[in-house]
C-alpha cells in the first residue's frame, strides 16, 4: 500500500550500529533483581517509553522503544555504574582512617564528579560546610531533626523554590507506611510528607511535573535516595531534553544517607505486619539505626527492634551493590548517623547547597557535627559490603552479609568504635 511505502522500503535495512533497547535494561537490571526503582530510565526516555508496572513497582515498556540507548547509559545499575569506577582492590575508608579534614569543592565542572560524587578515598567526599541541624520550629513525625523538612519550608517560603519531590505516605489504606513519590508545593504539603519510608518510589519519574500546578519556569528542589541523586546528576550533566520530564527544573539535589532500601511488601507487609505481628496502624516510627531494625507504636511500646540482618532478604538486591551511602553527588546530603538523636547531620557539599543552606538558615538550629567518624565507618561498612558482592560475581558462594556483630568485634582492642553509635 502507498502510504507504507517508506517502511517497505526500509524492510531488510540492517540496523544502526549502537543501538541499545530497553529490553537490555530488561534482561540486565531489572530480570536480574538489581533495579533499585530509582526511576531514571523512565525519566530520562526522550520518547516516554518507559512507564512503571502498577503490580512491581518496576520500570516497564508502555509504548515503542526507539533503541536511544539512553534508559541503559543512565540507569545505577546499567551503564552508569558508578561503582565500576570504583575499583574494589583499592581501599577507599579504611577502619583506620582518621577523619580526613573536610575536602572544599564547589561545583565542579568535572562530569565525573557530577555523575559519581567524586572519586573514592575521598573521606566525607566534597563538604564545604557540614553541621548538625533540627527544625528550630518544632515539626511533628519528622525522622531525626526535621532538618530536611524545615530547610524547604524555608525555601519555599523565601521563594527559592517552587516545589520539592519528596515521599508522601500512600493513600491507599492497604499501603500502610508506604512512601509515593509527589511534588509537595506548600509548607502543609511538605510537613505531610516527612520521616522516612523504608521503599524506594521510582522518584525520577515524578519529574514529569505536567499534573501539578506550577510556573512556566519552575524550580524544584528533589529529595532522594543516593541513587536517584546519582541518576539526577547524570541527567543534569547531559544538556539534552528528556521527553516529559523536567531535569531542567530542578535546582537543589537533598540526598538521604542510605545503606539500603526495601521492597514495600516484602519488609511491610511479610516481615513486620504478617510474620511479627505488627500493628500498622498503631505505628508512629520505622528506623534503621546502629545496625537494628526499630519500629515503635504511638503509645512509646516498642514493636520491633531486631538486627536489621534479619530483614535482608525483604532488601532491593541491587543495594548490596551500592557503596554510595554518603550521597556523593549531591548538593546536600542528610542522615542520623554523626549526630545526638534529634538532630539531623548535614554535608552542604556545593555552593548551590551552600546557598539554599543560607536561604532557609532562619528555620534551622545549627551547630557542629558530633561525631563526624561516624559517617566515616559507616561509609566503610557500605563499601565493605559491596566490595564483597562484587567478589560474589567471581565467586557466587562468598558470603555476602557482614554480621553486624562480627563487625562490632573487629574494633575490640582499639581505641576506635564501632559504626552507629551515637552519643
Ligand atoms: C531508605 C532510607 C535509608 C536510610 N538509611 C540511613 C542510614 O543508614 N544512616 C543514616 O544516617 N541515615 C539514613 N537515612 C536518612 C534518615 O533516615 C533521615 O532521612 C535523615 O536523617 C533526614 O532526617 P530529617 O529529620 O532531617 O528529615 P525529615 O524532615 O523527616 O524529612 C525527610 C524527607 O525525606 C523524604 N523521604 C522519606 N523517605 C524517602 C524515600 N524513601 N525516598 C525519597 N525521599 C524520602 C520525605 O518525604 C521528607 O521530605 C535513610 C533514609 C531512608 C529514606
Ligand atoms: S535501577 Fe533505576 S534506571 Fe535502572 S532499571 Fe531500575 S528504575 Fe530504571
Ligand atoms: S542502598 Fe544505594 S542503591 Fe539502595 S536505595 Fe540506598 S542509595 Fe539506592
Amino acid at each position: 500500500m502507498k502510504r507504507y511505502r517508506i517502511r517497505e522500503e526500509m524492510n531488510g535495512i540492517t540496523e544502526p550500529p549502537g543501538k541499545v533497547w530497553f529490553w537490555e535494561l530488561e534482561a540486565g537490571v531489572i530480570h536480574a533483581d538489581r533495579c533499585i526503582e530509582c526511576g531514571t530510565c523512565v525519566a530520562v526516555c526522550p520518547s516516554n517509553s518507559i512507564g512503571i508496572d502498577e503490580d512491581t513497582n518496576l520500570p516497564e515498556l508502555v509504548k515503542m522503544c526507539t533503541g536511544c540507548s539512553l534508559c541503559w547509559d543512565f540507569c545505577p545499575r546499567g551503564g552508569l555504574r558508578y561503582e565500576a569506577l570504583w575499583p574494589p582492590s583499592t581501599p577507599s575508608v579504611g577502619e583506620d582512617a582518621e577523619v580526613l579534614p573536610a575536602q572544599v569543592r564547589s561545583d565542579s565542572s568535572d562530569t565525573y564528579w557530577k555523575i559519581t560524587g567524586g572519586p573514592p578515598a575521598d573521606g566525607l567526599g566534597a563538604v564545604v560546610e557540614s553541621f548538625a541541624v533540627r527544625a528550630s520550629s518544632r515539626l511533628e513525625d519528622v525522622q531525626d531533626g526535621g532538618a530536611v523538612s524545615a530547610l524547604l519550608i524555608g525555601l519555599l517560603a523565601a521563594g527559592e523554590i517552587d516545589g520539592a519531590l519528596v515521599s508522601k505516605p500512600s493513600a491507599d489504606p492497604d499501603e500502610q507506611w508506604k512512601g509515593v513519590a509527589t511534588i509537595a508545593t506548600t509548607a502543609d504539603e511538605i510537613r505531610a510528607a516527612s520521616g522516612s519510608f523504608y521503599n524506594q518510589t521510582m522518584a525520577l519519574a515524578e519529574l514529569d511535573l505536567s499534573r501539578y500546578k506550577l510556573p512556566a519556569k519552575p524550580r524544584i528542589a528533589v529529595v532522594g535516595t543516593p541513587c536517584e541523586v546519582q541518576g539526577l546528576r547524570a541527567m543534569q550533566a547531559r544538556r539534552w531534553p528528556t521527553g516529559a520530564h523536567r531535569i531542567d527544573a530542578v535546582v537543589l539535589s537533598i540526598a538521604l544517607m542510605c545503606t539500603k532500601n526495601f521492597d514495600y511488601e516484602a519488609l511491610t507487609l511479610r516481615e513486620l505486619r504478617d510474620k511479627r505481628g505488627v500493628d500498622l496502624d498503631r505505628v508512629s516510627k520505622m528506623d534503621v539505626i546502629r545496625g537494628r531494625m526499630i519500629v515503635e507504636y504511638r503509645d512509646g511500646e516498642l514493636a520491633v527492634d531486631e538486627p536489621v540482618k534479619d530483614f535482608h532478604g525483604a532488601a532491593l538486591k541491587g543495594c548490596d551493590e551500592c557503596a554510595d551511602f554518603l550521597g556523593r553527588s549531591a548538593d546536600i546530603a542528610v542522615g542520623s548517623v554523626g549526630s545526638m538523636d534529634g538532630w539531623t547531620s548535614v554535608l552542604v557539599r556545593t555552593e548551590r547547597g551552600r546557598l539554599a543552606f543560607q536561604a532557609a538558615r532562619a528555620k534551622l538550629d545549627v551547630r557542629g557535627l558530633d561525631d563526624p567518624a561516624a559517617l566515616l565507618r559507616l561509609d566503610a561498612l557500605d563499601k565493605k559490603i559491596a566490595n564483597r558482592s562484587l567478589q560474589r560475581k567471581l565467586d557466587p558462594d562468598a558470603p555476602l552479609f557482614i554480621d553486624f556483630e562480627e563487625h562490632v568485634r573487629s574494633y575490640e582492642g582499639t581505641d576506635r568504635q564501632p559504626v552507629f553509635i551515637r552519643h
